[in-house]
């Protein structure tokens, strides 16, 4: 088979290095790729959002699988493109992905199909939004319905910013039609987890749970970022919650979709809260999680292009995972400055000694190749990702490794897996965790 991976950043590297395994596949172009995919793959010098050169150009190449990385794209209705040229592409139709594009989308659909999540609402008015916030009193969350780069929700401990905020988003326009309309809703504390899972649209196959770290500076201190780090699996999960994850949210988020005539096919990816027993919706994502994926990816087993295939073609009953049951962890190494601005082209020194490390892949996300040399071009910069018997020996592989990699201004968070370690010292109540 020939495939196009569409994205530029460690998800797709992790993407293309999965997909590079399968005795199916022939040849793996990535676009636009980073010098990561470039060592396995073809890089082509197309945006992912360019949907229409994408179309053209997999005709022109033959390619028999198309894998869509990123949320644009498919907001963007490639995969409809890919479809009405009788193209297969791996993801979500523009109107499912709206679960991510729009979070009034995604409330309507959680309130219809009894998925638990925050209480809230949607405004288009700012004075009717206003005395909504009034009336759920602090701490509370305000949101832009639309894609806003992961910048759209603030999380707020007064009344006062929440309006600053609905003023920012309605009034002042920061993120133009994406905040046209808001959602504001109750603050929820608990501990955050991601469940991810393949389906096409019936059958819903789990992969392993994984956890991110949202903000830039240890302790969960400072801005949130892209992501610093994941690993799987993620204790917080456990047998119980993972099998009412998919019993309250996973079954009746597809269900609800096929009810309403919008198939889900592809990736559906919840991010949970989970306080005491209790899972809530934080948000839907139709999407793989970057970096959830890059430790997700190293413990499936499974050839991942038949799974996919399959969700395209409605056939993932046919199908089963199968899962390493060691553990991995991935800590994002990050450009001086980011997730403000930061600068591009400084050299990577270190990547040949950390890569020869035993089970470890640094997976690229902002790099490039310049004159010979890999340098950086992103504020998240690579994915260092090992695998370990334990959590604790997966995050010392990739501290190991991570100590190996410099240039000027590089920083990364020193405690990825904290708390998997922290929970794991008290044994899971039932069975194992995935
Ligand atoms: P979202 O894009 O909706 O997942 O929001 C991004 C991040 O904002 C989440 O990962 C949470 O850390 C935080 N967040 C979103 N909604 C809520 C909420 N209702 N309560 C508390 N934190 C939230």
């Amino acid at each position: 088979m020939n495939i196009l991976v569409v994205g530029g950043g460690g998800r797709e590297h992790a993407l293309v290095w999965k997909i590079a395994k399968s005795d199916l596949v022939k040849k793996i172009y990535c676009a636009p790729g980073n010098a990561g995919t470039a060592s396995i793959a073809e890089n082509v010098a197309i945006d992912a959002e360019n949907i229409e050169a994408l179309a053209e150009f997999a005709i022109e190449k033959e390619i028999n699988l198309t894998v869509v990385g990123p949320e644009a794209p498919l907001a963007k209705g490639i995969v409809d493109l890919f479809e009405s040229k009788g193209l297969k592409a791996f993801g979500a139709s523009q109107k499912a992905a709206q679960l991510e594009s729009s979070k009034m989308f995604a409330k309507n659909i959680m309130e219809q199909y009894n998925i638990p999540t925050a209480r809230g609402k949607s405004f288009t008015d700012i004075e009717k939004a206003r005395l909504y916030v009034k009336q759920l009193g602090a701490p509370l969350v305000v949101k832009a319905d639309g894609l806003a780069a992961g910048k759209g929700v603030f999380v707020c401990s007064s009344e006062d910013e929440a309006n600053e905020a609905l003023t920012s988003l309605m009034t002042e326009g920061i993120f133009g039609d994406a905040g046209a309309v808001v959602v504001v809703e109750e603050c929820l504390v608990g501990e955050e987890a991601s469940f991810i899972a393949l389906t096409d649209g019936k059958t819903v196959l789990p992969l392993p749970t994984s956890q991110d770290h949202k903000r830039i500076f240890d302790n969960d201190q400072g801005p949130n970022t892209g992501g610093m780090g994941a690993y799987s699996p993620a204790p917080v999960l456990d047998f119980m919650l993972r099998r009412r994850a998919m019993d309250e949210v996973m079954i009746p988020a597809v269900k609800g979709m096929a009810a309403e005539g919008i198939p889900f096919k592809g990736v559906l990816y919840a991010g949970l809260m989970i306080h005491n027993d209790k899972i809530k919706v934080l948000e839907f994502n139709v999407r793989l999680g970057d970096p959830e994926t890059q430790p997700i990816l190293m413990r499936l087993k499974s050839d991942l292009v038949p799974l996919m295939e399959a969700c395209v073609d409605g056939t993932l009953h046919k199908f089963k995972t199968e899962i390493d049951p060691r553990s991995t962890m991935c800590v994002v190494m990050a450009a001086g400055g980011y997730p403000g601005s930061y600068e591009k082209g400084s050299v990577i020194d270190g990547l040949d000694s950390a890569a020869a490390l035993s089970d470890t892949v640094v997976f690229h996300a902002g790099t490039a190749v310049k004159d010979g040399s890999v340098v950086t071009s992103g504020g998240r910069v690579l994915g260092v990702t090992s695998l370990g018997d334990t959590v604790k020996d997966a995050m010392d592989k990739a501290y190991e490794a991570c100590e190996k990699i410099s240039w000027q201004g590089a920083f990364y968070r020193k405690d990825i897996g904290a708390r998997a370690i922290a929970r794991l010292s008290v044994p899971p109540k039932v069975g194992v965790i995935m």
